[in-house]
């Protein structure tokens, strides 16, 4: 299996099947510091753009991964932080421009507020942007951003990128229980939303666990009564749905390189990858032995993650 050092999965994503990440930053470089980030707390605070990783790096990989017969449905620009401070995002994005499957950029839209962002972020077939807060303050509390950034300029960006973006542009809500779930705080958060027009929202909670212990779900029932408030209608997405069927080729490296990024159950990574729970407990055993990666409880549920930072399997 061939070692890729921008390249990670593909991974079964909640909204984009299975979805080759492309990592443009290192670990965890982003201008915002959100409570709940499954992640971890942001050791590198910036929002300072440059050229983290060459980009002949990166575009050298895509392109041998499908030479040697990658697939995917979805290539996402995700991972380790923020993939717009890498001051060539949209050069990735054009060059994935040339293979046939669609682009995917993930981002917090703290540079949108940059016309040249803006225009790089065009070239992604799916834009899908977080937005959790509906003022400075509760950005504050949430996100905790960089101290130069300003909710006001962020929301004034994607007004003007959704107006020259030709492609999809969706806002995932992540709600939390008592930070910005009570109807009057959803209700501003879908006001910014409906100035702003994406064509998809999307409501998501904890499930994995998040970078502080007071980041708390919301219950099903409750996300369900706060839809309502969204124009288009919000749907609350659902763990690990895919589009098609599951024949990616998963072994040890594979899942390692997907819980370094995410941190999941033997249950997710067993329909995200359609293997067989036994074939799973095969390799997280291995990962355990090797002290790769080392279990953590949240409720009910057990979530592998790693040990170390650094890949050295
Ligand atoms: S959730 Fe996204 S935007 Fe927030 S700190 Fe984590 S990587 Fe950054």
């Amino acid at each position: 299996m061939k070692k890729y050092q921008c390249l990670f999965g593909p991974v079964p994503s909640r909204r984009f099947g299975r979805s080759l990440g492309v990592d443009l930053t290192p670990f965890k470089t982003c201008s915002f510091d959100c409570v709940f980030c499954q992640l971890g707390r942001t050791a590198q605070k910036t929002c300072e753009r440059k050229e983290y990783v060459p980009i002949d790096l990166v575009t050298n990989e895509i392109k041998s991964w499908l030479e040697t017969g990658g697939a995917a449905d979805y290539i996402t620009l995700s991972g380790s932080g923020e993939p717009t401070l890498h001051s060539g995002f949209g050069s990735v994005l054009k060059y994935l421009k040339k293979t046939a499957i669609p682009s995917v950029l993930l981002t917090n839209g703290s540079t949108m507020d940059f016309p040249e962002v803006r225009d790089a972020a065009s070239y992604a077939d799916v834009v899908k942007v977080s937005l959790s807060a509906w003022d400075q303050l509760s950005f504050e509390r949430i996100n905790r951003p960089q101290r130069k950034l300003q909710f006001k300029k962020i929301i004034g960006g994607l007004k003007k990128f959704s107006k020259q973006h030709k492609g999809e542009l969706w806002i995932e809500v992540f709600l939390l229980f008592g930070m910005n779930s009570m109807p009057e705080q959803v209700k501003k958060i879908a006001d910014h939303l409906k100035e702003i027009k994406p064509d998809r929202i999307h409501l998501n909670t904890v499930v994995r666990p998040p970078a502080e212990d007071f980041a708390s779900a919301l219950s099903k029932n409750r996300m369900d009564s706060l839809k309502s408030f969204f124009d288009p209608a919000a749907e609350i997405i659902s763990e690990f749905s895919t589009n098609h069927e599951k024949n990616v080729r998963a072994n040890e490296e594979i899942i390692f390189s997907m819980l370094k990024r995410r941190p999941c159950t033997i249950e997710q990574i067993s329909d995200g990858f359609g293997l067989h729970i036994n074939e799973v407990s095969k390799y997280l055993g291995k990962l355990m032995q090797s002290k790769h990666i080392h279990t953590i409880f949240k409720k009910t549920d057990v979530y592998y993650t790693p040990v170390i930072k650094k890949d050295k399997i």
